[in-house]
């Protein structure tokens, strides 16, 4: 079979064309070299070209109509999206991607003259130049490379700015004065090849030459409202296995903390750089031609006001996969959060989204229910323009503020009382309006207890109302290093292993792991679990506690061992970075010999975005590490507030940081 080829008609294309099939070795292959639409039309400049298909149309044609097998295009000239019925079947690597420059007497930029003629052809490049010589006369250009050069050279004009891999194409390097210090289109350098969609031949063909295989996908996922018990399981799978995550505002950073993935922030909070739409899609293109696999995360849902079409195009434009992941949008969780009906059978039958940033150009659909995001700071002319539109002033408003999350706050008014710009209305909010909206039955959710819980289990204390989880301890697990191996060596002396807290389990059992050993090497010794959780965790590796002690307080285990007169003197015990001496000092003046070894740390988190207390009746700690770092970043215990602390330990912690006043009470 001979595979029929089409190119452009000029020497470069041709020589692109020879490029691709050399590579594809032992098949028979012709030629058919084609004009397109703007080789033939050399009057119209690049930077009034408006046709997507400029260079490729007649060729892509010549495939659709079974004319050509494959078409060879520069790829950055290859229209997003495709003619329908072709596909590309491979990209290639990329040559070269800068842009350089040629001058008569190879001039650099900086050495041409005031009011040289440079000619650049997209409006891209003129854009640039201008930038860094604003004194050049900078022209367009059209046409095939040699005849541009020949311009150069026949002193029509001073310079040119061309791509660096036509004249490496072309072997016509020894032109090139400088590489310029031009942003380039990212696909310059690279072939693409097309053929008709489904044509399984070709494509193995040609899948040796793509270098899409080695590019991650890149999932655009919604993360909902800002609480991450909204996420879709998928959006969870995603987050678990992606390399890299893009993120902004309007989500709970502090869920991302457990995450393995390398975590950038892109949003535009506080004093923190904020990020061009495009340097975020720049960034997410990099990261995914590197082979990463990422996820862009999005308040939300990507496709609702999320400038996730905008991102979805970028990427799939560059030929980088992309696939979305639908999130709950904020709308939809406001409704859930306030039991606001946005439809009701037979009286609202319609519902839109629309946004209220620019209050002069207010969308006002013709549906029984609108919901208008982005408009807290534009609320009270927002009622007035739909007065205006001829809506009921007694209209029902309902104000949803941080729908989802702890600090949730709403609003039920009246078109006419909105208007009156007496109300304060707090960012992230949206305003619901319509007729029906009132909860059902008025019975407006009663009000529950919300109870912060800083400590990484909120088992305990679900029971009290409803939980707000923003742990603020961390837990690191340390590396091997030379105690653990003395501790190995002599692990067969041991008589008593005794675990502190899950935690000590869980990473003194991957530190063996990591070192190759299990728990066989203490032959000898018996397990003494404090508490019930640890012991439970013990179970879950299939190891049974000898004893259990109480966890309220180190007199526990003391307790344990003056009790039951344990014998044999040899103690390890495994623990954290924070944990006090106090046990086994004790242990020791009781006459045993007692080994430690720091196996995981306790560490304040990055980024915890603290919760508005004022909103807050209860506050749980689970730990005197989670209280010393409530104090770095709350200060202060509102006076309003119930605490639960967990042991005395974690009672004393709190007298001791000051949190509590000696004849305040801790449940
Ligand atoms: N993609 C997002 C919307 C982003 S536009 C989504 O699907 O929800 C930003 C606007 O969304 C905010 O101005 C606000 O109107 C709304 N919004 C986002 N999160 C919100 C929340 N938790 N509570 C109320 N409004 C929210």
């Amino acid at each position: 079979m001979k595979i029929r080829v089409v190119a452009r008609n000029s020497r470069l294309s041709l020589a692109q064309a020879q490029e691709v099939m050399a590579k594809i070795k032992g098949v028979d292959w012709k030629l058919i070299p084609l004009a397109s639409y703007g080789d033939k039309h050399l009057e119209i400049p690049l930077t009034e070209n408006t046709m997507p298909d400029f260079f490729t149309k007649e060729l892509d044609e010549a495939i659709l109509n079974d004319e050509a097998d494959i078409a060879i295009h520069s790829a950055k000239d290859v229209p997003y999206p495709l003619p329908q019925g072709l596909e590309l079947v491979a990209l290639t690597e990329c040559l070269a991607n800068a842009d350089v420059l040629v001058s008569r007497r190879k001039e650099k930029l900086s050495q041409l003259k005031p009011g040289a003629k440079i000619a650049c052809s997209s409006p891209s490049r003129q854009e640039q130049i201008r930038q860094l010589r604003p004194d050049l006369e900078i022209v367009d250009i059209r046409g095939t490379i040699d005849q541009r050069l020949a311009r150069v050279f026949n002193g029509e004009i001073d310079a040119l700015v061309v791509a660096e891999c036509a004249l490496k194409r072309l072997e016509l390097e020894e032109f090139i004065a400088e590489t310029l210090p031009i942003k380039t289109h990212p696909l310059q350098g690279h072939l693409a090849v097309v053929a008709r969609v489904g044509n399984a031949q070709m494509k193995s063909l040609f899948y040796p030459l793509d270098i899409r295989k080695n590019y991650g996908k890149v999932y655009l996922v919604g993360f909902g409202p800002g609480n991450p018990d909204l996420l879709t399981l998928r959006a969870l799978q995603a987050i678990d296995e992606a390399d890299i995550i893009f993120y902004d505002d309007l989500l709970d950073a502090s869920f991302l903390l457990n995450v393995e993935a390398e975590l950038v922030y892109v949003g535009k909070r506080r004093d923190k750089h904020a990020f061009e739409q495009d340097e975020i899609n720049e960034m997410i293109y990099r990261a995914a031609i590197a082979g990463k696999q990422v996820v862009r995360l999005k308040g939300g849902d990507p496709m609702i006001f999320g400038r996730g079409g905008e991102e979805y195009d970028f990427l799939a434009s560059k030929f980088v996969q992309v696939e979305i992941i639908p999130g709950i949008t904020s709308a939809l969780a406001a409704a859930a959060t306030q039991a606001i009906p946005l439809t009701r059978r037979e009286l609202a039958r319609s519902v839109s989204f629309c946004t209220a940033h620019d209050p002069n150009h207010l969308p006002i659909p013709n549906t029984d229910t609108i919901v208008y995001y982005m408009g807290a700071h534009n609320a009270p002319i927002i009622a007035q323009k739909l007065i205006e539109s001829g809506k009921k002033t007694d209209t029902t408003v309902i104000i949803v503020e941080s729908a989802g999350s702890e600090n949730e706050r709403s609003i039920n008014t009246t078109l006419q009382n909105l208007a009156s710009g007496s109300l304060t209305v707090n960012s992230p909010a949206l305003i619901i309006v319509g007729e029906h909206i009132n909860p059902t039955n008025n019975a407006t959710p009663s009000k529950q207890n919300k109870i912060l819980v800083t400590s990484s289990s909120t088992k305990p204390y679900e029971h009290l109302g409803k939980v707000i989880h923003k742990p603020l301890i961390q837990i690191k697990e340390v590396d091997p290093n030379e105690q653990l191996l003395q501790i190995i060596h002599k692990a067969d002396q041991y008589n008593w292993l005794i675990f502190t807290s899950r935690w000590s389990v869980v990473h003194f059992l991957s530190l063996l792991n990591k070192v190759k050993k299990d728990i066989r090497i203490f032959a000898k010794a018996q397990i003494i679990a404090i508490g019930k959780n640890t012991a439970s965790v013990l179970e879950k590796y299939h190891l049974h506690a000898d004893w259990i002690a109480s966890d309220e307080s180190s007199s526990g285990i003391i307790d344990l061992f003056m009790n039951h007169s344990l014998v044999g003197k040899n103690v390890f015990i495994p623990h954290s970075n924070l944990s006090p001496n106090t046990m086994p000092n004790l242990l020791r003046k009781m006459g045993y010999q007692v080994d430690t070894l720091v196996v995981y740390e306790n560490v304040l988190p990055e980024n915890v975005q603290p919760v508005d207390l004022s909103e807050i009746d209860i506050i749980a700690f689970g730990s005197p590490s989670g209280v010393k770092n409530f104090k770095k970043i709350y200060k202060s215990i509102p006076a309003h507030i119930q605490v639960i602390a967990k042991g005395d330990v974690t009672k004393n912690a709190l007298y001791e940081q000051g949190l509590l006043p000696f004849d305040d009470w801790v449940i």
